[in-house]
């Protein structure tokens, strides 16, 4: 079948012009019929650095605006795909995911955009695949009386917000959520496009914080195991996983104080360039496993 369509696309570049057959609207009415039975795959970024690249990129796009967070509907080489904005931290990142399930019924859900280096071999530009993302914003902290002062070096405790038994007020443990197998096998698909930097897989740790104590976040480091922080997509792990939509954050390091490396504004759009691949490759086996 995509052998058949393949051998018709050439035919048609035979008799047209090369550059129209690698359009995304040819692309569209092309495989229009199969593609339709999938359902969007959603891309969330926080920022317009982080969304406004890829909204721009897909083919017959509408906009629609729930409470204060947008959305762009559109197809990306004829595959269905919402880009989110979500805007900045965890709670934006929650509300975000909860109405984009709800209302697009996605098939997936992608988490991306910049981040903090906690890895010091990690450099600006590099890519980490989130085979696993975690809270670091939750803890139980110690008993100190008035006047002991506080040291967050000291929060040996994590503190779960979706635990297995509900009825634990209390429950200490670093929740970490998986990535989906499928979505972690596109992107390593897609990892040779990308030429900006490594993709490698890794740690996400997310919480309404930006750590700039270097001994902090070696902590997080030494005892979460995190890769790079940012503050949206442990909060989205949270959510797709209550509604078992299939998660994966991907991160590029926009800045890495553990090893002096610089904000470098650029890294958002790279990082919008490659997950789009990802989106193609993913969409692609989900198509294939329908014939
Ligand atoms: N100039 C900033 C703007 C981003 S502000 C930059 O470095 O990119 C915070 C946003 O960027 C959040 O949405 C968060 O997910 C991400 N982010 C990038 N680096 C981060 C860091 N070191 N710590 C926390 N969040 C970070």
């Amino acid at each position: 079948m995509q052998f058949k369509k393949i051998i018709h696309a050439i035919g048609m570049c035979g008799s047209l012009l090369l550059a129209a057959c690698n359009n995304d609207s040819h692309n569209t009415n092309q495989n229009s019929d199969t593609q339709k039975a999938l359902q969007p795959i959603v891309i969330q970024g926080a920022l317009p650095v982080e969304s406004e690249q890829m909204a721009a990129k897909l083919t017959n796009a509408t906009v629609e605006t729930v409470g204060g967070w947008k959305f762009w509907k559109g197809t990306y080489q004829g595959y269905p795909v919402i880009i989110s904005k979500t805007r900045m931290g965890m709670s934006n990142a929650a509300a975000a995911t909860a109405i984009a399930i709800e209302r697009y019924k996605p098939i997936a859900i992608i988490n991306q955009g910049t981040s903090g280096g906690h890895d010091p071999e990690l450099k600006v530009y590099d890519i980490v695949l989130g085979r696993y993302t975690t809270n670091i914003g939750a803890f139980r902290t110690p008993k100190k009386a008035l006047g002991e002062g506080s040291n967050a070096l000291e929060w040996n405790e994590a503190f779960d917000v979706l635990p297995d038994d509900e009825s634990d007020p209390e429950p200490i443990a670093i929740r970490k959520f998986e990535a989906d197998a499928e979505l972690l096998t596109a992107a390593h698909r897609a990892q040779n496009n990308y030429t900006q930097g490594n993709v490698v897989e890794g740690t996400i740790g997310s919480a309404d914080v930006w750590n700039n104590e270097l001994d902090r976040i070696a902590f997080f480091h030494k005892n979460y195991a995190t890769s790079v922080e940012e503050m949206e997509a442990a909060s989205v792990a949270q959510i797709a996983s209550q509604f078992k939509v299939p998660f994966l954050g991907i991160r590029v390091l926009s800045n890495n104080i553990t090893n002096g490396g610089a904000y470098d504004a650029g890294t958002g759009e790279a990082c919008q360039h490659y997950v789009l691949d990802v989106v193609v490759e993913y969409m692609k086996a989900k198509q294939a496993a329908l014939k």
